[in-house]
């Protein structure tokens, strides 16, 4: 028996060709990408360390202070998707032992406790059902009561399908000596955010949802407070390949003259974040003037969760019709429409179901298409007596 051939067969599957279906992602995410992301992504792979890639990176690094309205130098996008931005925001600002604490109405901020306690942080947890907020009198309280170095709040709470008011916070943060680290994954592009004048200092968002850009990137700030805290750590973070003393030398933010190897980026992944940051550029406004909410408000006879004014953008929460199976109308909508539209995430599983329309598929057609998808799934799905 020679070691040449081999014993486990090719697999039948990888003998047939890739086949992936036309879908209208009306989620919380990943949405549709447009054709000019799509065709960005598919340009010949150049080497991560060659000087062309150096200046599409710092093209990104220009489009992500523009997206956030930073200057932030210290402004990058992580190799991974919105989770990498969490994990690197957490891991290099806190050290094992001190005190964060997460605002908590839906699934993210208990993601991000659950982050900060496998780093061994102390971790306070202030907790809301999902779709209520925070207001600054009580952050500032829990603030005065644990001294955390680091306060987590979600701007879009895609579970909740809330957007949360963020202005002051920074201030209240700043007054206390703590780090101010805001989820922008699920509203930038959608709702305004204003990194440096709300006074934010961590900010992270993610690729794939009003963006448009496949999954797979991150964009995330740091401001030079975040700076001082993270790079006069005693302790090195846990995570190498989420270290910012690296990452900064791979996006050339730390000033020295070369960039040397730590890993290899996802090329085709930063062509189509670019181009998606470009798209943003080129709006009039830094964010979509429209939004699903105005759009599925007006005609819905759906029971919309969060109050008008703190209602998200880029995903609408509505509330699960009476004697309905939400899954069923899930299923229902998919098989029928082609559409995908979710339930509800952590928490707010079999409380509402998600409507998201993001950046490019924010169009009022798209809007009534789930309208009219929702109706049929009504009409066409069983309701129980009950
Ligand atoms: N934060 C928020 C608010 C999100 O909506 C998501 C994605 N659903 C994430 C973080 C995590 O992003 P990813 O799935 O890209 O890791």
């Amino acid at each position: 028996r020679s070691m040449s051939s081999v014993t486990i067969p090719p697999p039948a599957c990888m003998l047939r060709p890739l086949e992936v279906p036309l879908r209208y992602l009306f989620g919380p995410g990943p949405s549709n990408v447009p054709p000019r992301i799509l065709a960005a992504g598919s340009r010949p792979i150049i080497g991560h360390l060659h000087p062309e890639m150096y200046e599409i990176m710092n093209d990104i690094k220009k489009g992500i202070q523009y997206a956030f309205q930073t200057e932030n130098n210290m402004t990058i996008a992580m190799s991974g998707s919105g989770h990498a931005a969490m994990e690197c925001a957490v891991f290099n600002t806190v050290e094992p032992g001190e005190s964060v604490l997460i605002a908590i109405n839906g699934i993210w901020g208990e993601r991000v406790a659950e982050i900060a306690e496998r780093m061994g942080a102390n971790v306070h947890r202030m907790v809301k059902t999902p779709g209520r907020y925070f207001t600054n009198t009580e952050i500032e309280q829990a603030i005065k009561k644990h001294k955390p170095v680091l306060l987590f709040l979600a701007h879009g709470e895609s579970s909740a399908g809330l957007c949360h008011p963020v202005d002051g916070i920074g201030d209240i943060c700043r007054k206390h000596d703590c780090l101010f680290l805001v989820d922008t994954v699920a509203s930038l592009g959608a709702a305004p955010i204003f990194m440096d004048k709300q006074n934010i200092d961590i900010l992270y968002s993610g690729s794939q949802k009003a963006l448009n850009a496949p999954p797979g990137t991150a964009p995330i700030s740091f401001n030079d407070r975040a700076c001082h805290k993270m790079f006069n750590r005693k302790t090195k973070p846990v995570s190498y390949l989420f270290d910012m003393t690296h990452l900064s030398n791979y996006w050339g933010c730390d000033g020295k003259p070369a960039r040397v190897y730590h890993h290899t980026g996802p090329v085709s992944g930063f062509f189509a974040l670019r181009e998606s940051l470009a798209i943003l550029a080129e709006r009039v406004k830094g964010y979509f003037p429209t939004s699903s909410v105005t759009f599925l408000n007006k005609k819905s006879p759906f029971f919309i969760c969060v109050l008008q004014d703190l209602r998200l953008p880029s995903v609408t929460t509505i509330a699960i019709p009476e004697g309905y199976d939400w899954r069923e109308m899930l299923t229902y909508i998919m098989k029928h429409h082609c559409i995908e539209m979710t339930g509800g995430l952590g928490p707010s599983i079999g409380m509402v179901m998600r409507i998201g329309l993001m950046g490019y598929n924010c169009e009022k057609t798209n809007a009534d298409m789930a309208l009219h998808a929702l109706a049929d799934a009504l009409k066409n799905c069983k309701k129980s007596k009950a």
